[in-house]
């Protein structure tokens, strides 16, 4: 006789614990697969998005929205070459299309404002560290978060390929290194896809790369 009551009491917090679970199932939505956050900001990003006038060495920004759109130089000193070109069509299009960002070629580029092309490629080595191939910077900051523009460097003479490309087109969206993703993880695994650094020239996104920017956008 004593018992009922203490029965009744554990079913239902049975009950709604079941409630809870679901509802904090339901909020989660799509299954997280990413083995760690690297898209800035993270703690590990310090550093805030803003004006630079050139490569600075932190990547610290989110582009502006989920409408990616990009342009290449096509005059100058800092043009890209036609195979360069298709390098970067092919990647927006097959690494980047696929993703929740919606990208797409802007042949007449808007350079001030508020709703300025978001990428723009050079074929440039200004400021770009001697160690590396390629720089990434934000030359109109929205705010602490947020770029409405952001230039690609990448050096001549072969260096536009594949992985390289898909690395700092994934700067330009906020993608960080493994020595500034949470938890931190060395800037050579394997899961970190095009993002690792120094960057294989056949990279890709791969999945963590394509949920943190799924949830970001
Ligand atoms: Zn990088």
């Amino acid at each position: 006789m004593p018992r009922t009551p203490f029965k009744r009491l554990s079913l239902r917090a049975i009950t709604l614990s079941t409630v809870a679970f679901t509802g904090i199932a339901v909020t989660a939505g799509v299954a997280w697969a990413a083995f760690t956050d690297n898209m800035y900001p993270t703690q590990y990003s310090n550093g805030h998005c803003t004006d630079e006038s050139g490569p600075n060495g932190w990547i610290s920004c989110l582009t502006d929205n989920s409408t990616v759109t990009y342009y290449m130089d096509s005059g100058g000193t800092n043009q890209l070459e036609p195979e360069d070109r298709t390098v970067v069509i092919n990647v927006m299009n097959s690494i980047y299309g696929p993703t929740d960002l919606s990208v797409s070629l802007d042949t007449s580029p808007t350079f001030s404002g508020s709703a300025e092309t978001d990428i723009v490629y050079e074929e440039s080595g200004i400021g770009v560290p001697d160690t590396a191939s390629g720089a990434t910077f934000c030359n109109d900051a929205v705010n602490e978060l947020r770029c409405d523009q952001q230039y690609i460097r990448i050096l001549g003479g072969g260096h536009y390929v594949k992985g390289l490309v898909c690395h700092e087109t994934g700067h330009a969206v906020g993608l960080l290194h493994g020595n500034r993703s949470d938890p931190l993880v060395s800037n050579t695994d394997e899961r970190l896809g095009c993002m690792e650094t120094p960057t294989s020239d056949g990279e890709v996104l791969q999945d963590n790369n394509i949920d943190n920017i799924n949830g970001t956008y």
